[in-house]
């Protein structure tokens, strides 16, 4: 096997690079694209990636190298040191190199990097005599033991923070810029004593010389553990936290690249840089992105200093000539690879060197926006354009916004971030921030910048507000992946994280943690207190992009909505008709008292007129679904849940009826109570989901079924008398054999036809089931012969196949299940191959038994992209899924058809 893969020139300039960009599961995103740009003739600093496959291997064999792995690894550096004519270490001229990783997926700061690596005792002279320039050198070397003991030995930075703030107090200077050589010098002295005090001697043997753990002075042995540590990264908790927050594979590995350094801090003709080729939250055709002069690479991620805009900088003194070059790079690499690239750079003396590119990560708004205008300017057709967006992305321009009818006062701006607005509490640490959303409140998480350390708080929190830091700072890049609102560099906010509280510079407001504030990503606007949030419309680029993905599609879109507001809103967002109307969320609030009436009463009157007021209000609500959806298709399902569910709990019966006695209450009213409870309990089954439920409830209590299909026929009945065009459909629900839909769809159609009668018109109403028990989905011929459609209800069908119960899957074993990769998802979200199987089969049956069958699925599968793929494969007509997710799977649906 090849292990590794040499990038950029040789000696002589020849091109000697052996991947390319297609290469991103060997090579890693950023090693694959190193070589592409390689390839095409731009400048990249020469190096070369070991494969994620050795990472793999060495992680599986219990951190222990490959056969050869390491000697691969030496010929590949002497290599690299042959055409850069200079040798690691060397106390002349020395190579330095940085090793970083690169995942085959964008994981950005999840895992290690380590610059300056081959810098010794010795070679500290060579990088002297070359740069003529000691203070840069001992910074370098500095550095270097910093990164090192940090990334590599895990020792706290900071110990070496305090070194430095000691120093800095001892010369009495504010500033790291204000150290001279000496005290540069003098620290790294320092440095390594840190080191030797604290790195563990039985850890690190082979560093021990004379008795105690020195720095690596031999850049083998550094280079060889600082591989190490970056495939130990892999595997580190906020890398493993980051995968399972973006369904990244766990097996994939990290590549890791080596490669020859090139300094951004060099002085006045040096800076360093990352840039979109275009504006990745709006999508504009505009170079967007941040630079520094004179200084190294993180520190323009990590927020330290402030950056200037990229725009600027071919007009800065001794960078023009880069500046225009990389202007012209950008125009490359959008023709090259045919999309938005993200890049970072490093202008060293004036010489551009280019560092990384890839696909830039992009809002919602900006993969529309670039979608539609790469399709207009000829880059992409119409069909790559509708691949281009994610599906799930659009979720984030679903999200609220701050009502434009809304009065507040700005408390402070900062930088429009990442779109969509939050309002919650101010939490001042990520540990919070999952504290506050476990106890089931609302935060937004307030950090001076964040760091990797806080992925689990950002994903916990509403929004995130950092007081520094541009917009590609990590909070900034990180809210845009996760779609969550971000506002950052508030300059005026002054954050005392131990405190937990931030004071507003020219006001008298704290903000304390547990103070509401609001903030929107979109505008940049800080509020404190609660802002009034609205739901945006359909329009613009997302319309564009959804008309075009309809022209695509062959799988309709139907929404699961049981009330008119719902099914209007599903509507404005394309629904196709209502999938599923389920009629039990309609016997909620004052209803409940009727149905309970209807449960627990035995006399006959009292429970004829409890069904009668049933009747009265569900032929209103139906009435106002179908006018809601006219012309289009409403399936209404009959009752489907135990009767339970609308009852008072026996338990808190039980307790009431406790603090009655103990409180010397009435015996009478104790024995009425008691009886009540007893009666309760005589409806418990012991598993309910497989009782008394679904169609079985309606030939037991046929005076039910009855009641629902005669308001529907009514509501249709009126309506239609009004000039509408109503189409209900009636869905049994659980059915298992044919006989019991036989002989509720004879129930049906008795009632149908009297309100026929009695009304004066002829109403078509198809009669359907629901295919949600595995029975029913391998029997699907016999029961299609009276079903006139099925829709798959792939929750139920998703519990009865495995077993496991829908709502408890949350509870032990099922994220056990994942967490070991037992199961590669969680089988609720995403439709599980074997379940599919049944799904496919219903269809494939179905369609035996009555050809002109219609088929949907509207279990929550029927909204998840991934699912929706392999419902495109099972046959079925449509999917059907709550009303938000109509967009995401008009999209999806499209993306499976193409
Ligand atoms: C289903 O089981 O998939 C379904 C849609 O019905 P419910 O979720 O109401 O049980
Ligand atoms: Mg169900």
């Amino acid at each position: 096997v090849k292990r590794v893969y040499a990038f950029g020139k040789d000696a002589d300039g020849n091109n000697v690079t052996e991947g390319n960009t297609s290469m991103k599961m060997v090579l890693g995103g950023k090693g694959a694209n190193l070589a592409e740009m390689a390839n095409i003739g731009l400048p990249v600093p020469p190096g070369f990636t070991i494969t994620c496959q050795t990472c793999m291997e060495y992680a599986n064999a219990d951190n222990t190298w490959p056969e050869g792995a390491l000697d691969t690894i030496r010929e590949y550096r002497e290599d690299l040191e042959a055409r850069m004519g200079k040798r690691i270490g060397d106390a002349e001229d020395p190579l330095l190199v940085s090793v970083r990783s690169g995942a085959p997926m964008s994981m950005p700061g999840m895992m290690d990097t380590v610059l300056n690596l081959g810098l010794n005792d010795q070679s500290i002279n060579g990088l002297i005599a070359q740069t003529e320039n000691p203070r840069f050198a001992w910074d370098s070397y500095r550095r270097f033991i910093q990164m090192f003991s940090n990334v590599v030995m895990g020792l706290d930075g900071d110990l070496f923070e305090n070194a430095i703030t000691a120093m800095k107090n001892a010369r009495g200077v504010a500033s790291d810029t204000d150290l001279t050589a000496e005290d540069l010098q003098e620290l790294v002295r320092e440095f390594k004593d840190i080191f030797s005090e604290n790195v563990l001697a039985a850890d690190y043997p082979s560093l021990v010389v004379d008795g105690e753990v020195q720095f690596p002075q031999d850049p083998m042995v550094q280079l060889q553990l600082a591989i190490e540590a970056v495939f130990g990264s892999w595997n580190n908790p906020r890398a493993t936290l980051y995968r399972k927050q973006n369904k990244i594979a766990d097996d994939l590995g990290t590549a890791v690249n080596v490669q020859s350094m090139v300094f951004g801090n060099k002085g006045n003709t040096s800076a360093t840089g990352v840039a979109f080729t275009r504006n990745p939250a709006n999508g504009e055709a505009e170079f967007y992105g941040d630079y520094l002069v004179n200084a190294q690479g993180e520190d323009v991620v990590a927020g330290i200093r402030n950056t200037s805009p990229i725009a600027e900088l071919k007009e800065v003194e001794g960078l023009e000539e880069a500046g225009l070059e990389l202007e012209g790079i950008f125009t490359t690499l959008e023709n090259h690879f045919r999309d938005m690239c993200d890049i970072e750079f490093t202008i060293e003396q004036g010489k551009l060197w280019m560092l990384q590119t890839r696909v830039g990560k992009r809002t919602a708004a900006a993969a529309l926006h670039i979608a539609i205008e790469m399709e207009k300017e000829g880059l992409i057709t119409k069909e790559e354009a509708v691949k281009r967006v994610d599906p799930e992305q659009l979720d984030q321009l679903l999200h609220p916004q701050f009502d434009k009818n809304a009065t507040y006062d700005v408390l402070a701006r900062g930088l429009n971030a990442s779109p969509g607005a939050a309002v919650g509490e101010a939490v001042f640490s990520a540990a919070d921030a999952v504290a506050a959303a476990e106890a089931g409140r609302k935060c937004v998480l307030v950090r001076w910048e964040t760091n990797p350390d806080d992925l689990a708080g950002m994903i916990a929190a509403e929004g995130i507000l950092t007081s520094h830091g541009g917009k590609t700072s990590h909070a900034a890049v990180i809210a845009r992946g996760m779609g969550a609102p971000c506002v950052c560099g508030v300059e005026s906010l002054k954050i005392d994280a131990e405190k937990k509280q931030a004071v507003v510079s020219g006001t008298d407001v704290v903000i304390s943690e547990g103070d509401v504030v609001s903030i929107d990503g979109t505008s940049g606007i800080v509020v404190l207190g609660a802002v009034d949030l609205v739901m945006p419309e359909l329009t613009g680029d997302l319309d564009t992009i959804l008309e075009w993905a309809d022209e695509f599609r062959t799988l309709g879109v139907r929404a699961n909505a049981d009330n008119p507001e719902d099914a209007a809103l599903s509507r404005s967002f394309g629904a196709q008709g209502i999938g599923l109307c389920r009629t039990e969320h309609m016997f909620l609030g004052d209803r409940k008292q009727i149905i309970q009436t209807f449960i627990l009463n035995e006399d006959e009157a009292v429970r004829e007129k409890a069904v009668n007021d049933l009747f009265e209000a569900q032929t209103g609500d139906f009435y106002g679904m179908f006018k809601a959806m006219d012309g289009l298709p409403v399936i209404v399902r009959l009752l489907d849940p135990p009767l339970h569910e609308f009852l008072e709990s026996p338990r808190a019966l039980d307790v009431e009826i406790a603090r009655m006695e103990a409180t010397g209450a009435d015996a009478a009213a104790v024995a009425e109570k008691r009886e009540l409870m007893e009666k309760i309990d005589s409806f418990a089954e012991q598993n309910p989901m497989l009782g008394m439920r679904g169609c079985r409830l309606g030939i037991v209590y046929p005076i039910l079924p009855v009641m629902q299909v005669r308001a529907i026929a009514t509501a249709m009945a009126k309506l239609k008398k009004e000039g509408f065009d109503p189409k209900p459909e009636v869905m049994i629900p659980l059915v298992s054999v044919k006989a019991e839909l036989e002989k509720l769809r004879g129930v049906a159609e008795k009632t149908i036809a009297e309100v026929e009668a009695e009304q004066g018109v002829t109403l078509e109403i198809p009669i359907g089931t629901m295919i949600e028990l595995p029975r029913a989905a391998v029997t699907a011929d016999d029961i299609a012969k009276h079903a006139d459609f099925f829709s798959f209800g792939t929750n139920d069908l998703t519990q009865t196949t495995f077993g496991f119960s829908r709502d408890d899957v949350e509870g032990e074993f099922v994220p056990q299940y994942l967490a070991q990769h037992i199961l590669p998802y969680n089988p609720f979200a995403t439709i599980d191959r074997g379940v599919a199987k049944l799904v496919a089969m219903g269809v494939k049956l179905g369609h035996e038994g009555n050809p002109d069958l219609m088929c949907g699925v509207c279990g929550e599968h029927g909204g998840d992209p991934d699912s929706i793929h392999i419902f495109q494969e099972c046959g079925v007509n449509y999917v059907s899924c709550s009303p938000y997710r109509v967009p995401i799977a008009r999209l999806a649906a499209a993306q499976a058809a193409l």
